[in-house]
Formats: structure tokens, C-alpha cells, sequence
């Protein structure tokens, strides 16, 4: 919400199904996956959120929100967890291990930098994040991050996957696809506004002229 302030746009915070019906496209913010998956359950917000992304309305998922809009998650304690889906990639949901292993990494931008202007890199908050391991053909890769030889991986989260699945040590970060736009990192947190920036320019692109409100779910 105080991003997008910065922006000079005012957000509406969406906590039941009917609210949906008066945005025009929504933010789902990071948090705990399973715990918003929870809340969206008992608040009957699925199907809801589900028809929104059908209808083609934008929105973008953060971190947690991220991991909502996959169609698939894989990962620690994933099991049962329900998901909004519509982003065609496979989710690792604690790619980059738990709490203490959250950082900072200067990501390169090419698509953000050529659209927003501004330096070619964002500086990525990661907190608990998670990172896209796999994308369909409708997808575009915004950002990836190439693990540094020196980043230790919790052997319980990425470090697995990798082994499994990786023989280029690279993953990947942000991406869109449609109206979708996911992100494994926090551009909140920082300063620096040109990701919500990008997010309203899709938004208004959509809208055309429909007044396109901006909406947060969740989160915590
Ligand atoms: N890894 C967390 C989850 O599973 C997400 C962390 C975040 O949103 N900062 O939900």
C-alpha cells in the first residue's frame, strides 16, 4: 500500500470474495503460503480469485502471492496446499531456505530498465523466498538469478532441486505472462518503484480507460 502511495495511487485491501468485484486488478502480497491459503479457504476466495485471473484482469503476485498464482508448487510442506494457478511454472516454494538465509542481489533487469528507465539491475529482497524452477511456453523470464559458486543452499530446499534438476545453476525470479506478473522477491522494500510501476502500466493497459483500482489480499 505505501508503494503504491508513493505512486500516488490508493490500494483497497481485499479480505472476502465480493470485493473482488469492484477492483480492477490486485496485488498478491508475500506472507506464508500456507497461512494465506488457509485464510482463502475459510473466506471462500478462491474461486473468486481464480474467475479474476481468468477474466483476465492483471495481477501480480509477490514472494507467497508468487507461489498462489503457479500452477504448480513444489517444496517443503507443500503437500495439500491449494493455489490460486493460472502462471504456467512450477513454484519452489523455500527455494532459498528458511528465515536466516534470506538476502539481498543486485538482479539484472533488461525488460523493467527498458521500459522504466533507470539503472539496469534491481536490488532484490529475498525473505524466505522462493524461486521458479520450470516455465511454459507462454512465459517471459523478467529476471534470473545466477547462484553465486560461494551461496550456500539449505540442503533440505534448493540445494535439492538443483541436484535434481539443474545442470545450469541459475533459477528464476520474476516473470509474466498475460496479465500475470510474478515476482520471488520483495520490490516493496525497497525504494525503488519502478516494478509497481510496471504493474499499473499493465494495469491501465488492460483497464483502458475502466477506472483500475489496485488491491492487496492477504498477506502478513
Ligand atoms: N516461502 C514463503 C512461503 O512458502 C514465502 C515467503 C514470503 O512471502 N516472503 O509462503
Amino acid at each position: 500500500m505505501a508503494a503504491l502511495r508513493r505512486l500516488g495511487v490508493k490500494g483497497v485491501e481485499i479480505r472476502k470474495p465480493e470485493q473482488l468485484d469492484s477492483v480492477a486488478s490486485l496485488i498478491i502480497p508475500g506472507g506464508e503460503s500456507t497461512t494465506m491459503a488457509k485464510l482463502a479457504e475459510y473466506h471462500n476466495l478462491f474461486p473468486a480469485l481464480r474467475e479474476f485471473v481468468k477474466m483476465g484482469k492483471p495481477v501480480w503476485g509477490t514472494c507467497a502471492g508468487l507461489i498462489f498464482l503457479a500452477n504448480k508448487a513444489t517444496g517443503q510442506k507443500t503437500g495439500g496446499q491449494e493455489l490460486v494457478g493460472g502462471l504456467d511454472c512450477t513454484v519452489h516454494r523455500n527455494f532459498f531456505g528458511s528465515q536466516v538465509q534470506s538476502f539481498e542481489a543486485e538482479l539484472p533487469v533488461p525488460d523493467l530498465a527498458s521500459k522504466e528507465g533507470g539503472p539496469e539491475t534491481f536490488r532484490g529482497v529475498f525473505i524466505r523466498a522462493p524461486a521458479i524452477l520450470e516455465v511454459g511456453p507462454e512465459v517471459q523470464v523478467l529476471a534470473d538469478y545466477p547462484i553465486p559458486s560461494n551461496k550456500v543452499l539449505d540442503s533440505n530446499f534448493g540445494a535439492d532441486a538443483l541436484e535434481e534438476k539443474w545442470s545450469e545453476k541459475k533459477v528464476i525470479v520474476a516473470v509474466k505472462q498475460g496479465n500475470l506478473l510474478g515476482t520471488a522477491f520483495h520490490p516493496e522494500l525497497t525504494a525503488d518503484t519502478r516494478w509497481h510501476s510496471y504493474f499499473l502500466k499493465m494495469a491501465s493497459d488492460v483497464a483502458q480507460g475502466a477506472s483500475s483500482s489496485i488491491v492487496a489480499v492477504g498477506g502478513g
